[in-house]
């Protein structure tokens, strides 16, 4: 069996080192907010390269949370990719905003930059790219829209950690960014978890009141806000988990370039581009494939394990409804949900078992 994703291995490595910084956790009592979180922040911060993180309960409060810094507010409208995980477009209805969709382009799955202006209007207050699958957007010509047109740019990096465009760290690019450390995310807790990313003070700091019941010194609540801390536990495993994400990353990479090695021939299907601007961190390793369904059968039945990232896309969410979408509106992001498959994908892949997955996958695509 070759599962998708398998959590076990990594902790196997790890467990000594886990279990230290656990108990120390214990000791201390430190069980909200606390050291072992204060640690992982300012280490968090150095890998992305801005100036503050602040740790939260989850990606999706982390998103809300750099939403309302930047200053976010109801009636807004912020323009979103038809192709991501719900919890981006959820975030900015949490606020009252609305989101207004674009399509994702065709070869790095994320928010089309050609496609963005014509979705600006007098209310359009925020762009939010997300660095789907582990590859960033293409950062540039967002960045130069939002500069020309006076927008706030908010990255949804929950599935980019050390994901890089032209040298630059996801998150990092922005105004302000938003992580999630979901277990199965790239780097990941072991719980819930999140963290917003900045260079602003001022954002900073109003993210840090908001996560905390927006208390200025104890007892002064000045903004009306959340319980969103991150637990000192998951502060604890993110530390030290901190200190393998670069070799994690590498393994990812490593397995990815295997599979690119292999499948490159394989009829009917396409693979993931890295583009020439990134550094592809593979959280998710997606092909295309027509008859997806069958293939999947084939190689569950041959003992792999598949997933598919998403199968709707936002704009036919039921949830979304009142966006009044149709079928044929983003026919990018529709491609993808109708025929992207994403191969097992976790740092400790051996070399042999991409191997197995690969070979399978060729005879499973014969028609
Ligand atoms: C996982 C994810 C989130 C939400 O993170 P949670 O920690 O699950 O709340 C947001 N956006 C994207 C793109 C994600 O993959």
């Amino acid at each position: 069996m070759i599962s998708f994703v398998d959590l076990k291995v990594q902790y196997r490595s790890i467990k000594d080192e886990i279990k230290v910084a656990l108990d120390e956790v214990l000791e201390n009592t430190a069980f909200v907010l606390g050291p072992a979180v204060a640690k992982f922040e300012e280490k968090f911060a150095t890998y992305c390269g801005t100036k503050h993180c602040v740790a939260v309960n989850s990606g999706t409060s982390a998103l809300h949370l750099a939403m309302l810094a930047a200053g976010v507010k109801r009636g807004d409208e912020v323009i979103a990719p038809a192709m991501t995980f719900i919890a981006t477009v959820s975030a900015i209805d949490y606020i009252g905003a609305k989101p207004v969709l674009v399509d994702v382009d065709p070869v790095s799955y994320c928010m089309d930059p050609s496609k963005v202006e014509a979705a600006i209007t007098p209310r359009t207050k925020a762009i939010m790219p997300v660095h789907l699958y582990g590859q960033s957007a293409d950062m540039d010509p967002i960045l130069d829209i939002t500069r020309r047109r006076n927008l706030i740019v908010i990255e949804d990096a929950a599935q980019a950690h050390g994901a890089e465009y032209k040298g630059r760290r996801c998150g990092s690019m922005g105004d302000i960014g938003g992580f999630s450390f979901y277990p199965g995310k790239n780097l990941g807790a072991y719980g819930e978890g999140g963290a917003v990313v900045t260079n602003r003070d001022d954002f900073a700091e109003t993210v840090r009141m908001l996560r905390d019941w927006g208390q200025e010194k104890k007892g002064v609540h000045v903004l009306k806000a959340f319980n969103y801390r991150m637990e000192g536990f998951q502060g604890a495993v993110l530390g030290v988990k901190m200190n393998h994400i670069e070799a994690w990353t590498e393994g990812r990479r490593r397995a990815a370039a295997i599979y690119n090695r292999l499948l490159r021939d394989v009829p009917g299907i396409v693979l993931p581009a890295e583009m020439p601007y990134a550094r592809h961190v593979y959280h998710v390793y997606g092909i295309f494939v027509r008859n997806r369904e069958a293939v999947a059968r084939k190689l569950q039945e041959a003992g792999i394990g598949t997933n598919v990232h998403y199968p709707n896309p936002i704009h036919l969410q039921p949830c979304f409804a009142e966006l009044g979408h149709k079928r044929g509106d983003f026919p990018n992001a529709e491609r993808l949900a109708d025929e992207e498959l994403s191969l097992p994908m976790y740092p400790e892949l051996t070399d042999g078992q991409v191997e197995q997955v690969s070979a399978a996958l060729a005879l499973a695509t014969i028609p």
